[in-house]
């Protein structure tokens, strides 16, 4: 798309920006272009929204968000379902577009984005009434017996929303659609690397119903992401780098701004004994190498037990061996081109490093600028320890670094030695085993037998311990973030003082001391006796 038609594009598609860009506000100076990784060509260029547009725009949503949390869940679910409808109707230009802007695979951009959001969609058009309704609260404490409670879940108001790039549809799109459907409004922050698919997100919501101020996207940068993050909004949404979401954390902090954070991982797959070498042989290489290795969720350490290390090394290798690296354009393309030079550059380094401190290289390590610019060979390292920057940070390539171990306390003990948590693997014949390893590991998901496809679950929470951040995203407890639960206490006898109001005194203390024995003591004697004491509160003269 031309520089014109993409300004066209966002003046039509975006009547916040379309007047943000016309009025006599701060002129925006940096711009941030989209380019295709693969080709180099220029996807999208667009100002960088300035922290004027942001506080407008944010201003604007608020304004919208009573009348969308009035129209009521079942109105807000049949935009989703509209919603639906037009993502699957253009799938085809959706992934087009995915593609050409981030690199990945035609086929993993209609798999690992559109098909996720359709299903999130479909989930939440399943459960979200039933989810967000109120929710009768029952209590056991004999004196508030006579109260009705119940739970409401309230939208926040506005919620900020910043994405990364990896996966520049599913990430923003369902974080997007919780939100919405609780009844809040959102200001989206995109990477800077793919603001155009967020913008057809924008588009494609836009024309389902929900309300342009209800639904804003604010392309722009770093400055742009924390002048969202200082505005205000109710709550926060950020995905991205640990460095990143530190900062955030940090301003949001200082106004006590509520945030999820979804951030890196350094995923471990653990090999047992007892697994299948060519299956998790196969596994490995899709875990570590899909999206070209910039999935937060990839494998990015691989233990296998010494008495299979041998042969599921000979397998990987020559499984990787067999896969072709090109323009995701390409059907025939197993793994596209990393994201931008820079990440290219990270990888590189930390496989030259670790080759340098003993790993074995047993295929790949270089970078193929014969394809391009940004397009690095899928690599296989053995022998890699945990004082290697490889195993320590996130590598986010294509890079499947591998050690073995003896015992399956040592390779819990390998796993957990990270500052991420985010989710983890196990491989074993045995389910029970595997399932029992999973407790003792510390990540926010583990799969037994499986990598990465969590994600695709939308029932499934997604979200990490220690470094890989704070919150969930996806399924139930995604959705029970984009709320604040009030609970409602009606008294069924208003027309009586309570007992517990003042008008203390000895024979008071006495009987509360009866009370607690009553409520809390061992034995049906020592209770009953503490009931008898107590009764007589009730009747209790000289209550003010
Ligand atoms: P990033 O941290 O560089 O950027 C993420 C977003 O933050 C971008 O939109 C960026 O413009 C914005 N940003 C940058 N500086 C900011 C600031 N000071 N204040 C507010 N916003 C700011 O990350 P990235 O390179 O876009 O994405 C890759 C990272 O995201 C990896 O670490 C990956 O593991 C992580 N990630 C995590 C998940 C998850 O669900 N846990 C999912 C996808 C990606």
């Amino acid at each position: 798309m031309d520089r014109g038609r993409l300004m066209a594009a966002l003046a039509t598609q975006a009547p916040s920006f379309q007047i943000l860009m016309s009025a006599n506000v701060q002129v925006a100076e940096r711009k941030v272009a989209s380019i295709n990784p693969a080709t180099g060509e220029i996807v999208a260029e667009l100002a960088c929204a300035t922290s004027d547009h942001v506080n407008v725009a944010v201003a604007r949503a608020r304004a919208a968000q009573p009348a969308w949390e009035q129209a009521g869940v079942k109105h807000r679910v049949d935009a989703l379902r509209h919603f639906k409808r037009i993502l699957h109707d253009r799938k085809d230009a959706v992934a087009t577009l995915i593609t050409r802007e981030m690199g990945k695979p035609k086929v993993e951009a209609l798999l690992t984005d559109i098909v996720v959001v359709l299903d999130a969609a479909r989930f939440l058009i399943d459960n979200a009434y039933q989810a967000l309704k109120p929710e009768r609260v029952p209590h056991s404490n004999p004196v508030l017996k006579a109260k009705s409670a119940y739970l409401l879940r309230e939208p926040y108001g506005v919620i900020g929303q910043i994405s990364p790039w990896n996966y520049p549809l599913s990430i923003p799109a369902t974080e997007s659609m919780s939100a919405l459907v609780a009844g809040n409004s959102v200001v989206l922050k995109p990477s800077e690397f793919t603001p155009a698919i967020a913008l057809e997100l924008r588009s494609m919501l836009h024309k389902a119903g929900v309300p342009p101020d209800v639904f804003q996207v604010l392309p722009g940068d770093g400055p742009t992401g924390a002048a969202l993050a200082a505005a205000s909004i109710d709550k926060l949404i950020f995905t991205g780098s640990v460095r990143t979401g530190k900062r955030v954390a940090e301003a949001a902090s200082q106004r006590l701004l509520p945030c999820v954070l979804e951030l890196g991982g350094k995923d471990p797959m653990l090999v047992l004994d007892d697994a299948d070498v060519d299956i998790a042989a196969t596994a490995a290489i899709w875990g570590a190498f899909v999206n070209a290795g910039q999935t937060c969720l990839s494998i990015e350490r691989c233990y296998v037990h010494r008495s299979l290390y041998d042969a599921f090394l000979a397998a990987v290798v020559a499984k990787t061996k067999k896969l072709r690296v090109g323009n995701g354009m390409d059907p025939a393309t197993d793994i596209g081109p990393l994201i931008h030079q820079q990440q290219l550059r990270i990888v590189e380094t930390q496989v030259s490093e670790a080759v340098a401190a003993g790993a074995r290289l047993l295929t790949g390590g270089r970078q193929m600028s014969e394809l391009g610019a940004n397009f690095y060979a899928p690599t296989v390292l053995a022998d890699v320890t945990h004082s290697m920057r490889l195993m320590q940070e996130e590598t986010f390539g294509p890079v499947l670094p591998v050690a073995p171990f003896n015992t399956d306390d040592e390779a819990v003990a390998l796993a957990n030695d990270s500052e991420f948590g985010l989710a983890a693997s196990v491989w074993t014949a045995n389910r029970a085993r595997g399932q029992t390893l999973a407790r003792r590991l510390e990540a926010g998901t583990v799969m037994v037998n499986d990598v990465v496809s969590c994600y695709a679950i939308s029932e499934a929470p997604h979200g990490g311990v220690k470094s890989s951040g704070i919150g969930r995203t996806h399924g139930r407890p995604g959705l029970e973030e984009m709320v604040r639960i009030k609970y409602v206490d009606s008294d069924l006898l208003p027309n009586l003082k309570k007992v517990w109001w003042y008008g203390y005194g000895p024979e008071f203390s006495r009987q509360m001391q009866g009370f607690s024995e009553f409520l809390f003591a061992d034995g049906l004697f020592r209770r009953l006796r503490g009931g008898v004491r107590s009764a007589a509160a009730f009747f209790r003269k000289g209550r003010l």
